[in-house]
């Protein structure tokens, strides 16, 4: 890691006694699934500030397809359903490529059934079937059997999101600031560095300073750094590069997941296919018509992501094409239509009839599985700092997540990091203290934001994307070197500048993450290491001035759980 990457503690120069000040108890960062649920649970014993940077349709959270995994008992799903949650573990530890954290997985399943509860409290409206009338559950890839609830087809995360705001914004204890831009988190250095809150940008109020007893980061992941990414523009990794910047440690950043199938149409921008029309029939096909999953998994169409996503490169490489085709003619236009209304809306917008036609796909990073190292209720390295959501890395996912468990780890580790944050509320908090930042005026000439933008996002996704090798790692890092040298010198006052200083920071991190990591497991694919090897079976976790990796090992499922 460069200097550049290393010196800059904040994004801008600044000296609170001079801005506007607010106070609260909780501050929590981003409104998607993690964010809300930790507020509403904060809220049971304090007063909560909520920030986010764009309105409540740009989350992943809004975004979000195929549904939420989760273990229902026959009250919930009909009699006839038997599941258990030994299977839903099993099928999470199985996709993550040996690397999961046994506690979290189980805390997290066997918090499904209540999380499901706790969403039909606010009035989300699931899809139900069957007379009398139950959950309705799809199948995605990797579960054993169906066990995915959804709501309007294909529309679960907005219509989780719009259930969740309206109680969040409802209860009398919490504040909802919109547009409000989180630049950096604020900490007390001394023996054991402590956040105290954060800075704020709104275009309507400028900056602002908000000390908060307990911070919670639930800004979501940073797809955006990759050039194909199914995620909304706002998915930068600010959450990721502001914690590290403070001095918290993240994990595993290799590990982005991409998902096989979005929809790959020249110039427009890549929206999902979720992969629960798999789960309804749809399978894969060549250029040349040739259905080729079964040459690469048992578990054919419905292999984990990591295999299906790699197994589609190969087919492209092979067939000299950029893109394959998901086919669900047998499915027929009337019943993909009923099951997944969204997207065959969308696919309507070009002309596509998945009656007649099959649809055009090629994969795109979709979820970051590293993040800030938490322990099991959401505390992160640095005190009087928790993050839940994408952002946080929990140790549930492994180096692989699979379908379904990210609404729900949002549900469960929000609800966690929103109860326990209490401990700060009960310390002492030491108040508005004097905190100044002082930035030299760069003399470096300037780079071009928005063309180092996109070099960024292509040069990660060429080189660190489905398939990397170390030669190629490290080119990548001498470019982030140089553009670093000349973009992270500088001050900008506009969000398009603080994002572009984000992702570098994010970018050259997972290019580090997967540079030492030399080995293939779950959705990191090294060409030159193709294989897991043992001694890797570890998270690696950066923090900022230090510039090897602390690993950590995975605990076993009899020692007691972290946290
Ligand atoms: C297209 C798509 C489909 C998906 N489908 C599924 C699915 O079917 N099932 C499933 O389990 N998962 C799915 N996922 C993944 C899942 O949606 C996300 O992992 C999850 O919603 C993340 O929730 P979150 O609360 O952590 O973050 P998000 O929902 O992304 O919310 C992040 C919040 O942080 C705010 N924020 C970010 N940066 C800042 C800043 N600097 N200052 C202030 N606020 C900030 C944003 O404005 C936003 O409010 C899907 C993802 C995508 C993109």
């Amino acid at each position: 890691m460069t200097p550049t990457f290393e010196q800059r503690r904040y994004l801008i120069p600044f000296r609170v006694a001079l801005l506007p000040q607010i106070f609260t108890e909780v501050l929590v960062i981003g409104s998607g699934v993690a964010g809300m649920r930790a507020a509403l649970a904060a809220a049971g014993h304090s007063d909560v500030i909520v920030t986010a940077k764009g309105p409540l349709k740009a989350s992943n959270t809004w975004w979000a397809q195929g549904g939420i995994a989760a273990v229902l008992p026959p009250e919930l799903a009909g009699e006839d359903h038997r599941d258990s949650f030994e299977s839903h573990i099993r099928d999470t530890i199985d996709a993550g490529g040996d690397l999961c954290d046994p506690h979290a997985v189980r805390r997290v399943v066997e918090a499904g059934p209540q999380a499901v509860r706790e969403l039909i409290e606010v009035d989300m409206s699931l899809d139900r079937t069957g007379d009398p009338p139950h959950l309705a559950l799809g199948r995605e890839g990797g579960h054993s059997l169906a066990r995915i609830l959804h709501a309007d087809g294909d529309a679960t995360g907005k219509a989780m999101a719009g259930a969740l705001n309206r109680a969040m914004r409802a209860h009398e204890k919490v504040r909802v600031f919109d547009e409000c831009f989180v630049l950096d988190l604020i900490t007390l250095e001394g023996a054991t560095p402590q956040c105290v809150g954060a800075i704020t940008h709104h275009p309507k109020y400028g900056l602002q300073v908000i000390w908060a007893a307990a911070t919670i980061l639930a800004t979501g992941g940073c797809g955006q750094v990759y050039r194909e990414s199914t995620n909304p523009r706002i998915a930068t990794g600010d959450g990721l590069a502001m914690a590290y910047r403070a001095g918290a440690a993240l994990a595993d950043l290799a590990f982005m997941q991409f998902h096989p199938t979005t929809l790959y149409i020249a110039g427009a921008s890549r929206s999902l296919i979720t992969e629960a029309v798999r789960g309804e029939g749809g399978v894969l096909i060549d250029h040349n018509g040739y259905r080729f999953m079964a040459d690469y998994h048992p578990q054919a169409d419905l292999a984990p992501r990591d295999v299906v996503a790699r197994a589609i490169l190969t087919q492209m490489q092979r067939t000299n094409h950029s893109r394959v085709f998901l086919d669900c003619r047998h499915i027929g236009a009337e019943r993909f239509a009923q099951r997944f209304p969204g997207i065959h809306q969308l696919l309507r917008k070009f002309e596509i009839d998945p009656g007649t036609t099959p649809i055009p796909i090629h994969p795109a990073a979709h979820y970051m599985i590293g993040g800030v190292h938490t322990d099991l209720d959401g505390r992160s390295t640095l005190k009087g700092l928790y993050a839940a959501g994408e952002v946080a890395c929990t140790g549930l996912h492994g180096a692989n997540r699979l379908a379904s468990n990210s609404l729900l780890e949002g549900m469960v580790f929000g609800r966690a990091a929103g109860e326990v944050c209490r401990e700060m509320h009960d310390a002492a908090h030491p108040g508005p203290v004097r905190v100044v930042s002082d930035i030299p005026i760069s003399d470096r000439s300037e780079l071009d934001l928005v063309d180092v933008r996109s070099s960024l996002r292509s040069v990660t996704w060429r080189h660190v994307g489905i398939e990397r090798t170390g030669a190629r790692l490290e080119e990548v890092l001498e470019m982030f070197d140089f553009w670093g040298r000349y973009t992270l010198d500088k001050i900008f006052d506009d969000r398009d500048g603080w994002e572009v200083q984000n992702m570098l920071t994010l970018g050259a991190l997972i290019t580090r993450s997967a540079h030492w990591r030399n080995e293939s497991r779950g959705t990191h694919f090294r060409v030159d290491h193709p294989e897991p090897l043992d001694r890797y079976r570890r998270h690696d976790l950066w923090r900022r001035g230090q510039g090897e990796p602390e690993t950590v090992d995975i605990p076993h499922e009899d020692a007691a759980p972290a946290g």
